[in-house]
């Protein structure tokens, strides 16, 4: 795209023609902006879509025992699976940006929430061998959450964690607050995450290679979800990893005054 030489104008006339350059750089980092997202989400499609395809078609091939059968359906429905999650994801998130997601918020206590919310990811913290610990301070935290969304959250950042730990690893959960502020910190004992890719986390599409080796079904979409949803609440969501060590996801959320 042309832009609007500026260097000869002056006055009103330079100060329109600058404002309508800016312009067309913003539609133009726009425009490749979304070219990128295309480009991620066909390659995301791409992979689920080809180990399908090839499955299907070697047991296709010849007569085989109903076994072989059983597990190339099975693995094709791992994919549809995965290409749902996929979509789903996706579709929350072009809506959030849209500005077509509506939340409602209800005056809440966090402790008596987060007590609630980890509580459905007890079976797959001891199906990995890991322990949980959940830390709730004894006086009340109350914050105005989308208690649907919330879940959302702590849920993507438990999963994350589940996944990236190793057995015998641990999970922290951890309330706290300040004045005005209430804490949630995620920590846990696994992988890490190097410190070069901590800037990048929050972004769609993004996994490390060892988070792709350790878990292929992900998708990179789940924290880019926390982040939409707890900007709505107009919270804070911070990340500090050491590789082998752990991470630690600490979300800050205005308190009810
Ligand atoms: P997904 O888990 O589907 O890959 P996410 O958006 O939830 O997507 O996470 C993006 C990336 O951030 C992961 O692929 C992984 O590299 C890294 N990550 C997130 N949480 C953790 C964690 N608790 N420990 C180590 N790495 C993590």
């Amino acid at each position: 795209m042309k832009r609007i030489v500026t260097a000869d104008l002056s006055g009103e006339a330079r100060e329109i023609a600058e404002a309508l350059n800016a312009r067309l750089d913003a539609v133009a980092s726009s425009e490749k902006e979304q070219q990128q997202f295309i480009a991620d989400v066909s390659h995301e499609l791409r992979t689920p879509l080809t180990v399908m395809r090839g499955s299907l078609e070697v047991a296709l091939e010849e007569d085989r025992p109903a076994e072989e059968y059983r597990e190339a359906i099975g693995n094709a429905l791992l994919e549809v699976r995965h290409l749902t999650r996929l979509s789903q994801n996706l579709l929350f998130l072009a809506r959030g940006h849209a500005g077509r997601v509506t939340l409602s918020f209800a005056n809440a206590d966090l402790g008596k929430f987060i007590s609630e919310v980890t509580r459905d990811l007890l079976p797959a913290v001891a199906d990995k061998g890991l322990e949980l610990l959940v830390d709730l301070p004894e006086e009340s935290a109350r914050t105005f959450i989308d208690a649907d969304r919330m879940q959302q959250v702590i849920h993507n950042l438990l999963e994350n964690a589940i996944r990236y730990t190793n057995p015998g690893g641990r999970i922290h959960v951890r309330l706290s607050s300040t004045p005005g502020e209430a804490r949630i910190e995620i920590s846990d004992t696994g992988i890490g995450i190097p410190e070069q890719h901590l800037p990048f986390v929050f972004e769609r599409f993004f996994r490390t290679d060892r988070a792709r080796r350790a878990h292929p079904g992900g998708s990179g979409l789940g924290l880019s979800i926390v982040r939409w949803i707890v900007d709505a609440h107009k919270g804070k969501v911070e990340v500090s990893s050491r590789v082998g060590e752990g991470t630690t996801f600490t979300i800050t959320l205005p308190l009810v005054t």
